[in-house]
């Protein structure tokens, strides 16, 4: 009976600590995994112990899993967070990041020019602020087909950052002395397999719809992903390249800092490594 009570405590239970717009306002997201309110501003809840437990944990970070549980527990809006498009993670880690922590975040870095450390108390509303979509609208033409882009999902970018560690264990099974070279062959290959299946992944995902002159619009995710399989190698360099041209667009503005040490004034970029983001009273 007593389960039926309401909780007297939860007026204390934890509320929303700041409210965020997304780079993308919706767009890319699929229906029913984003729940936008009329004002097109998201509630963020400061995170949990359990939130922040779950951030240390090596495994859950490395799969992307810990980053997911964490967005939906503390935007309750985001109904499945690995389908949040890659332009609108930034700001919603922001988020996340001011409503448990403030906004005030301690930055190390050395003065590039003479290596003297340096300690800045950034301001993380400005990086914010800064945080915008590149623009996808302009679409990729390669012979007589174009090729409309659209940003990946966190899925995606994640199984890219793990493109990496595919590549780490590539040149460790080359560089061991305890197995035959045949083995070696083998654990490579595999590797390379990996690898060359991710890369076609992404292209794919990025890939919102093929144009083709005639006006066949091409939108199933097999075929175009078989296309990028049986393209030949400058298709792809040329997507790879406008991929990253709009990376860049979206990066955060860096921050202009100067050294305590010898006054030179540089560019600081805020580090993105979610481990160090989350980091706090460790
Ligand atoms: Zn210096």
């Amino acid at each position: 009976m007593s389960n039926h009570q309401e909780n007297p405590l939860v007026k204390h239970f934890r509320q929303p600590a700041i409210y965020i717009k997304l780079p993308s306002q919706g767009k890319y997201w699929p229906e029913g995994d984003l729940e936008i309110p009329a004002n097109g501003e998201l509630p963020i809840y400061p995170m949990t112990t359990r939130d922040e437990i779950t951030l240390k944990t090596p495994d859950a970070l490395l799969n992307g899993a810990g980053v997911v549980a964490v967005i939906e527990s503390c935007c309750p809006n985001i109904k499945n967070a690995w389908h949040s498009p890659s332009i609108d993670l930034d700001a919603i880690l922001i988020g996340i990041r001011i409503a448990s922590y403030g906004h005030e975040m301690s930055t190390e870095t050395a003065c590039p020019k003479c290596s003297e450390s340096n300690n800045y108390d950034i301001d993380l509303r400005t990086a914010l602020d800064s945080v915008k979509s590149p623009d996808y609208s302009d679409p990729l033409t390669i012979e007589d087909l174009r090729i409309h882009i659209k940003p990946q999902n966190f899925q995606t970018s994640n199984r890219a950052s793990m493109l990496n560690f595919e590549e780490q264990k590539i040149l460790q099974a080359i560089n061991n002395e305890n197995i035959s070279d045949e083995q070696k062959a083998i654990t490579v290959t595999a590797q390379l397999h990996k690898v060359i299946d991710i890369t076609s992944e992404i292209l794919s995902e990025s890939t919102d719809r093929i144009e083709m002159a005639d006006g066949t619009l091409v939108k199933n995710k097999d075929h175009i992903r078989e296309y990028y399989q049986n393209a030949k190698s400058s298709v792809t360099r040329a997507l790879q390249k406008r991929l990253e041209d709009l990376a860049e667009q979206a990066a955060l503005t860096p921050y202009s800092v100067a050294c305590s040490s010898c006054d030179h004034k540089f560019s600081m970029a805020v580090d993105f490594n979610y481990s160090s983001f989350f980091a706090v009273g460790s």
